[in-house]
């Protein structure tokens, strides 16, 4: 592939900023052979992925190179793209919005700068993974849990910072955030809460700090980049009880979430329960031509085929309870009650104690498994995430599924969704799955996904986070008083990052020299 250039910005303006780069991070840590671009490409891109091709990355190894990285991009003008591990699959992975943009890959700043045991956090740096925080904790016998979400590749800082989230009671990442580091799109370098006080312990504990709060501009934004994250981890739980059942129908969710929402609001369950529909099932396990090679969405008859053959419902609900043993068997016995005024079925149960090996207490036990659905359609195969949020109401959830559902298998595509209990809301995964070489299937995720924002607009739900690709049509929907929040995030943009270096267009915020043109 061609190598592309930021908007205005000459070949040998960019030649010279990337030599600059090199006299801060040394010439190895610039990156800028077609491969080290191609490398950097949504490996999950509809059709080539070109149109977000960086023109090189460039990966520094501390927040003073970040600084100085910073500075010459505002002197040169050359767009940013920071990235943590990059593999924010489903939503773009390492690709910049823009085409050329230089991909800042801070995967060199693994350190974990503190596990604290007796007060329950870590502060690490953006490039520490998920299974690299997971192996510290267990080689020195941490008793810390960590909330991971399914697929666990990532670093622990972009997941939070794009506000992903797990099954655990510390499932909602993003409210876990205490205290952040950061090198404002100036190249000054800030530290967020209690943190802006030199030397303060209170950094990683106390999360407003004093005067305004930070720490969620720098979240699904690009106002600062991260170089340091205090985020709190769970302390290892006495007992932990799971609870499992298969509902046949799917509008048998309806009920469930009626009864699970109230229990997750009044704290018998603390967790986000996980529930995903045969799809994920099936994916998991197989290929699509496994069951079916027709045209169109399976049609029930597959799908019940489907259920059989694993032994699962249109639905499978899994629940943990984490606490004290005692008080676990008063909670189950609470949604068991609840559960009970709908089915005869019962929950399959699982219980874990202290001491017992980890794989069966419902810890966050990193993963790559999840990454198997992919492989549904054949192919180089790809997904997309569309994840509106809901009240905590089963009446809400259905209509939405019974929208969404349509107008996925309405496209030829089969359904997969999930759906995610919160404190106050639900948040509904659906995933598309597709074949990256398939130009005709590309094309219906496209249009099945302006569909879908639109259709789901109408009806007043927003999504929580956005694939590159669809980042502008999402912002245009939050729209309350003429786009006020789009006004709002150009101000700050504007002030904040005056030359409009650092990542344009993510979440549909762009810098003053690009509105109008957006790239
Ligand atoms: P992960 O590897 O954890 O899945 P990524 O590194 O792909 O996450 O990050 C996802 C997105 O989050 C990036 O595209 C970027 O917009 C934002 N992001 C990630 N890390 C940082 C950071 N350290 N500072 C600012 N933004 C970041």
């Amino acid at each position: 592939m061609e190598r592309g250039l930021p908007p205005h910005i000459t070949a040998g303006r960019l030649d010279r900023a990337l030599g600059a780069f090199a006299g801060v991070v040394g010439k190895d840590w610039v990156l800028t052979s077609n491969e080290d671009r191609e490398t950097y490409l949504d490996v999950y891109a509809l059709g080539t992925g070109e149109e977000h091709l960086p023109s090189a990355a460039v990966a520094p190894a501390s927040a003073q190179e970040v600084q100085a990285v910073v500075r010459l991009a505002n002197e040169h003008g050359i767009p940013l793209w920071p990235i943590s591990r990059g593999k924010n699959f489903g939503y773009g992975g390492s690709a910049p919005r823009t085409l050329g943009a230089v991909v800042l890959d801070l995967g060199r700043m693994k350190r974990i700068l503190e596990v604290n045991e007796r007060f329950g956090y870590c502060l690490v740096e953006p490039g520490v993974g998920f299974f690299d925080l997971y192996d510290h904790l267990q080689a020195n016998n941490i008793p810390l849990w960590l909330s991971v979400p399914g697929n666990a590749w990532g670093s622990v800082t972009g997941n939070a910072l794009e506000r992903g989230f797990g099954s655990s009671p510390y499932g909602d990442h993003a409210s876990k955030i205490c205290g952040l580091e950061v090198v404002l799109p100036t190249g000054e370098l800030v530290r967020t809460g209690m943190g802006a006080m030199s030397n303060n312990p209170t950094w990683p504990l106390f999360r407003y700090g004093y005067g305004p709060s930070w720490d969620g501009l720098f979240q699904q934004s690009n106002l600062g980049i991260v170089t340091k994250m205090g985020l709190w981890l769970m302390p290892e739980p006495e007992a932990t009880l799971g609870l499992s059942i298969e509902l046949q129908n799917a509008d048998d969710i309806g009920w469930a979430l009626d009864e699970l929402c109230p229990l997750r609001m009044s704290g018998v369950l603390q967790q986000s329960p996980n529930i995903g529909n045969y799809l994920r099932s099936a994916a998991g396990r197989s290929q699509r031509s496994d069951w079916y090679t027709g045209p169109g969405a399976m049609p029930d008859s597959v799908i019940q085929d489907i259920q059989k053959t694993y032994g699962v419902g249109w639905w499978s609900i899994g629940l943990r309870l984490y606490g004290p043993e005692e008080v676990n068997e008063v909670n189950a016995r609470i949604i068991q009650a609840a559960f009970a005024r709908h089915t005869d079925q019962p929950f399959k149960i699982t219980r874990w104690r202290k001491a017992e090996p980890i794989a069966a207490s419902g810890a966050g036990i990193p993963s790559v498994f999840p990454l198997q659905i992919v492989n549904w359609q054949g192919g180089r195969g790809g997904h997309i995430g569309f994840s509106p949020v809901l009240p905590p109401s089963g009446e809400a959830a259905l209509d939405q599924l019974h929208r969404a559902q349509k107008i996925v298998r309405e496209h030829g595509f089969d359904f997969y969704g999930s759906f995610t209990a919160g404190e106050r809301h639900i948040n509904h995964v659906n995933m598309i799955f597709y074949n990256r070489d398939d130009d005709g299937m590309v094309g219906r995720v496209r249009e099945v996904l302006k569909v879908l924002i639109s259709e789901t607009a109408a009806a007043g739900y927003g999504e929580y986070r956005a694939h590159l690709d669809v980042m502008d049509d999402v912002a245009a929907s939050f729209d309350f008083n003429d786009h006020a929040l789009r006004r709002l995030n150009e101000t700050l943009k504007d002030a904040l990052d005056p030359n409009g270096i650092l990542a344009p267009g993510k979440q549909g915020v762009w810098p003053k020299a690009y509105r109008g043109s957006q790239a």
